[in-house]
């Protein structure tokens, strides 16, 4: 009976091997053609500079599959990473991005918007070809885009991260750490490597409220005293709650991005939710703007 039973997992696991290989397939094969059909759009989430209030972007791929229904990137991007697919959601993100740039201005000026590169394209060659190519064929000034890294794309090869990171810059763009502290990973690549700014992941943020855990505070707090010491430019992602705004700006964090000041959007939903924030501040009277 033990073998039998332990017969009975081994086909289980194999069985729900089976399965996420076949999921993983259909996926593949659908987002072939979401790509050919043009299904991806970017969505635009806000972020806050908390000294201006300048507002800034992330762009967020987002795919609404006719098939699939919608896909969430963290499914899809891993299944794109495995096949030169990511090359094309790149390209295609890139594309739309500097289209956007161009055909609304207004809502551009003045902004940063950053873009999520994946590992995948960690070599000069498809930098060039699926991302560069495109930004200068569209006439986008480079300084105007920000480029986010993971954390643990640079600790996987610092050396090449180095020499990428530096290509980036030279050409103008801003790049940033994104979800930083949460690999086990060295902070010494924070004074080798010429980055712009950090952005303090979410799973930090998240344990930071009315609880006033007094230790999430004491982390969040070293790591903006340390990003501010090498003069890099601190964004906290994930603040969803007035209370978690309030302490991080008060610990004199750079910019704020999370469902508190917006949920990432569409285009034509952005000029709306900024301004609705703007009033629901300034009406609650709530100190921290200056009535302009
Ligand atoms: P990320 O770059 O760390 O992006 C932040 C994620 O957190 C986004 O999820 C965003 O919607 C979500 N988020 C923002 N504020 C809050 C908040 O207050 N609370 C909570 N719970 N979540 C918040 P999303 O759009 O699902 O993207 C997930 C990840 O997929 C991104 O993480 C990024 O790693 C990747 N990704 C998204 N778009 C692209 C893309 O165009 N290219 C590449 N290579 N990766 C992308
Ligand atoms: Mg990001
Ligand atoms: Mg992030
Ligand atoms: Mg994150």
């Amino acid at each position: 009976a033990k073998r039998e039973g332990r017969n009975s997992i081994r086909l289980f696991k194999t069985e729900n091997h089976l399965q996420a290989n076949k999921d993983e397939a259909i996926m593949e094969a659908e987002l072939y053609k979401a790509l050919e059909q043009d299904e991806l759009t970017v969505y635009y989430q806000p972020k806050l500079d908390a000294h201006t209030n300048q507002v800034h972007y992330e762009a967020l791929v987002r795919w609404f599959s006719p098939v699939l229904g919608t896909v969430p990137p963290l499914k899809f991007i891993p299944v794109a990473e495995k096949t030169t697919l990511i090359q094309d959601v790149t390209r295609t993100v890139v594309y739309k991005v500097c289209a956007d740039i161009k055909q609304t201005p207004e809502l551009f000026k003045n902004a940063r918007t950053s873009i999520n590169l994946s590992a995948a394209l960690f070599e000069p060659e498809l930098i060039e070809n699926h991302f560069i190519t495109i930004i200068n064929e569209c006439g986008v000034d480079p300084a105007s885009l920000e480029i986010e890294i993971t954390e643990n794309m640079l600790m996987a090869d610092p050396i090449k991260g180095m020499e990428i990171i530096e290509h980036l810059k030279k050409i103008g763009f801003r790049v940033v750490i994104d979800d930083f502290g949460v690999s086990y990973s060295s902070l010494n690549y924070l004074r080798s490597f010429s980055l712009d700014g950090i952005k303090i992941d979410r799973s930090f943020i998240s344990q930071i409220d009315q609880h006033h855990s007094e230790k999430d505070i004491s982390i969040v707090h070293f790591i903006i005293q340390l990003a501010k010491k090498l003069n890099l430019y601190v964004t906290a992602e994930g603040v969803e709650t007035k209370e978690q705004f309030d302490i991080l700006t008060s610990l004199g964090c750079d910019e704020i991005q999370g469902y508190y000041f917006s949920r990432p959007l569409p285009l034509e939903k952005i000029k709306s939710t900024i301004e609705h924030f703007f009033d629901y501040i300034l009406q609650k009277n709530h100190g921290y703007l200056e009535a302009a």
